[in-house]
């Protein structure tokens, strides 16, 4: 099956076989004439399985087909500048930034805007944006709720929504905000919801949001991806990060994404690394955008040995063929340890995840197993031998004493519509935040 059986427009066909892309992938094939079909969606999806195409492709058509001359649902003023007609919420910074990067070159041959909205760097460069007309805005939530405070954004205007990863989203505290904006949009529009998982949450989130969606699933493809050689690392709690050295020198590993748990265990295994004379950074929430961007790139270009990541920070990235992946520590949610090997061995590459497991760990990696349906092979490496005595300790989760509650200890907190704002510097998290007065307060419903 080929990309022009679908109904996309030449101009978006050219810029696909651009890209390089000559088949659709099984969610792109279900997805783009759902889409187009004008109706509302409900993905199963993760990265890695072409989902972004899957929704700007016919976004983009739909948005060139039909000129977005509706008038505006809420004002009476005349509009100079072009009004927002796509609204993409994600959960991260580095997700929007490549959302909006797909659109850009998905679009390179229609006439249509785009930008992105996200914390951490300054308001003003991105009001200016807005005022030029933007038709396609890509934006994490708390960052958009600031811009609708200010009077600097627009959404009365939106015909079509995408909230992608809405399970991060919500996992990451955006619910209330999510609801404020989709409060501001008219009632009539085309909603797309993409996720990678469905709890109950996201489906009662979903079925107050979606009319009658078409429902796909893309196959979870990294659940039987056999390109990717797994292996457990049996190994003391203090031990770790010895062995992480040993295996990375042992073996030449360059271009290495290492998961850690936390953003301060990330930070501290980049300087042990260092000790070690291994080239390392991390990239996490409390990182700026810029030095998050500028180890992105050098990862990306081979200069970069070794990228320290928490499992938000890493969502979104978009590497190929990474070679090898090492959970320095395994994920409390058994999900995402597929997510986190999904990150290699794609495209027929063959890839290497390596898990260091302490005892700590037999829990987490006995569910891990379970969902991925296979016992995964250890080895243990000759002077690295775990004490077989050791006792189980309490998993640390993070800094912010929110453990009880969050299954991921850097995730953003969930703001209370009361809280008193934060200045700018203070508000770092994996999203972006900040609290802001309640926009409206109203339930949202499609219609
Ligand atoms: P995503 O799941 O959207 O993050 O996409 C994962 C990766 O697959 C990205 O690197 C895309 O550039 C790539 N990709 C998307 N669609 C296709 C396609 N039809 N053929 C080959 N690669 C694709």
């Amino acid at each position: 099956m080929s990309f022009s059986t679908l109904g996309l427009s030449a101009a978006i066909l050219r810029a696909v076989t651009e890209r390089g892309y000559t088949e659709p992938t099984p969610i792109q094939l279900q997805a783009i004439p759902a889409v187009l079909s004008g109706g509302d969606l409900l993905a199963g999806a993760q990265t890695g399985t072409g989902k972004t195409a899957g929704f700007t492709l016919p976004i983009l058509h739909l948005l060139s087909e039909v000129k977005g001359d509706r008038p505006a649902a809420s004002s009476s003023q005349p509009r100079k500048r072009s009004p927002i007609r796509a609204l993409i919420l994600t959960p991260t910074r580095e997700l929007a930034a490549q959302v909006e990067e797909s659109v850009r070159e998905y679009g390179k041959y229609v006439k249509l805007t785009s930008m992105t909205i996200f914390g951490g760097v300054g308001m003003n460069p991105q009001v200016q944006r807005l005022k030029g007309g933007v038709d396609i805005l890509v934006a994490t939530p708390g960052r958009l709720l600031d811009h609708v405070q200010q009077g600097t954004v627009d959404l009365s205007r939106i015909e079509i929504l995408v909230l992608d990863e809405a399970d991060r989203m919500l996992d990451m505290g955006f619910i209330r905000d999510i609801r404020r904006i989709l409060a501001l949009l008219p009632k009539q529009r085309q909603n797309l919801l993409f996720s990678a998982t469905f709890s109950s949450e996201i489906k009662a989130f979903a079925s107050s949001l979606l009319d009658r969606p078409t429902m796909i699933e893309a196959e979870r493809r990294h659940l039987t991806a056999d390109t990717v050689a797994q292996k457990v690392y049996p190994v003391d709690r203090d031990q770790k990060r010895q062995l992480l050295t040993h295996l990375i020198k042992e073996h030449n590993w360059f271009q290495v994404l290492v998961f850690t748990r936390t953003k301060h265990g990330a930070d501290r295994l980049v300087k042990q690394l260092t000790e070690d004379r291994i080239l390392s950074l991390a990239i996490h929430g409390n990182k700026s955008q810029a030095a998050r961007t500028r180890a992105l790139a050098k990862f990306k270009d081979g200069s970069l040995q070794v990228l320290v990541a928490t499992d938000i920070a890493a969502r979104g990235i978009d590497i190929n063929d990474l070679p090898y992946v090492v959970n320095f520590e395994l994920p409390n949610v058994p999900e995402d340890y597929v997510h986190r090997i999904g990150r290699t061995g794609r495209a027929g590459a063959v890839g290497e995840a390596a898990s260091l497991v302490c005892v700590d760990e037999l829990k987490l990696l006995a569910d891990i197993e379970r969902l991925i349906k296979q016992p995964l092979p250890r080895e243990i490496v000759p002077g690295f031998e775990p004490n077989p005595h050791a006792k189980p300790e309490p998993i640390q989760n993070g800094q912010r004493g929110q453990a009880s509650r969050s299954k991921r200890p850097d995730r953003a907190p969930s703001r209370s519509p009361q809280a008193t704002p934060q200045p700018r510097s203070a508000r770092h998290s994996e999203g972006e935040h900040g609290a802001r007065s309640p926009v409206s307060r109203r339930p949202t419903g499609r219609h």
